[in-house]
């Protein structure tokens, strides 16, 4: 269970009231976890106290997730970067949600990290930046920042169950939980079951979030998901699996942002692969996912060879082009080193520590 101090919510609830302009910030190639908390806590916002909000987002958020936001609720920085920095210098208060500090926000950086006014985090990552936010709601035990935010509208005034949030908000944040947790496949708390049974007793259409989630594909992800089984996917002896989807398999298949999402996890599938690791070509940076199984740390091998962070089996980072990797057709080389180093350097400890 999450636990804040008691202070912590009731100065929540005055910066919220107090409040006349809100801005949630989410991290850049926002998910379903980050778009799911925003339209969550906008809807709740707008209900309790008729605040002015929008969700600041540095580039779009993919089209299979129209179904959980409102796309007048959210401002682009990638198309209107004069719009967002005039939202922030504008704003009595600052939202960011699931990302631990402002680097995740590509261009927006700068601007909220100059911005006056007050700032609050909800986000479940390892490491927040606390000395950015005058209030930090941070928990690695919890699935998602849906359900952590969850837990934190139960505890604001006239909030005693999902019932009395908005029902989009219920909805949203039962959508964002959902993809955070891969379908209740990773990072499930008995916290989680207890959101969810609340959730769905005050009517959320799971149904509707499953189809929509997990059923709603084109064609074209199912084909590509052929071919990384068929031709991309590499399994080394040593527990790695990895696949590169360059730009010519992106085009062959026509995937738009979003159509690759879950192919990551596909590998962790097989017996005795320790480590799978998802790349793909998106200008001069090939953007990198990476899931292990217990024991292994994903966020370490991303922190360490991949410029990124995340969470301990589920973690993320990018490889730009010339600065990590000579040329794109250096990528897969590239890939097996830096995991066979890994793998060595990680074997003693790991073994020590179990
Ligand atoms: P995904 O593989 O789904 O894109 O990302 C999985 C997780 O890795 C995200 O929830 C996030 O925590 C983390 N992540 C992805 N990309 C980055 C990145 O560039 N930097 C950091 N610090 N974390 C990332
Ligand atoms: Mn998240």
């Amino acid at each position: 269970m999450v636990r804040f101090s008691r202070k912590s919510y009731s100065t929540l609830h005055e910066w919220f009231s107090s409040a006349g302009t809100v801005s949630l910030v989410v991290h850049a190639r926002p998910d379903g976890d980050a778009m799911g908390s925003a339209s969550a806590l906008a809807g709740y916002l707008r209900k309790a106290f008729g605040s002015d909000v929008l969700i600041l987002a540095p580039d779009a958020y993919p089209s299979t997730l129209d179904f959980m936001v409102t796309p007048s609720d959210v401002i682009d920085a990638s198309s209107d970067m004069d719009l967002a920095a005039g939202r922030i210098a504008g704003s009595d208060l600052i939202v960011s949600l699931d990302h631990g500090d402002f680097s995740r926000t590509d261009s927006l950086e700068r601007h909220l990290a100059g911005a006056r006014c007050r700032k609050v985090l909800i986000d479940h990552h390892q490491s927040p930046d606390l000395a950015s936010y005058g209030l930090v709601f941070s928990s690695v035990d919890v699935s998602s920042t849906c359900e952590l935010l969850y837990h934190i509208l139960m505890r604001m005034p006239g909030v005693r169950r999902a019932s009395d949030l908005p029902q989009r908000s219920a909805f949203c944040l039962m959508a964002g939980m959902t993809t955070d947790t891969n379908n209740f496949a990773n990072s499930v708390f008995p916290s989680t079951l207890s959101m969810a049974a609340d959730l769905l007793a005050a009517g959320v259409d799971r149904n509707l979030i499953l189809d929509r989630l997990y059923s709603s594909y084109r064609e074209n992800r199912l084909r590509a998901m052929g071919s990384l089984l068929l031709e991309r996917m590499h399994v080394s002896g040593n527990g790695v699996a990895y696949a590169v989807f360059d730009r010519q398999t992106i085009a062959r298949f026509g995937l738009q942002d979003g159509e690759t999402e879950g192919f990551v996890n596909i590998p962790l599938s097989m017996s005795g692969v320790r480590f799978s690791l998802f790349l793909k070509e998106d200008g001069d940076v090939f953007r990198v996912s990476i899931r292990s199984k217990k024991g292994f740390s994903a966020s370490r091998m991303a922190r360490r060879y991949f410029n990124g962070g995340g969470h301990e089996n589920a973690a993320g980072g990018r490889l730009r082009i010339p600065d990590d990797l000579p040329s794109a057709d250096d990528v897969e080389a590239y890939v097996e080193s830096v995991t066979a180093r890994f793998l060595q350097d990680e074997a003693l400890p790991q073994t020590e520590q179990k």
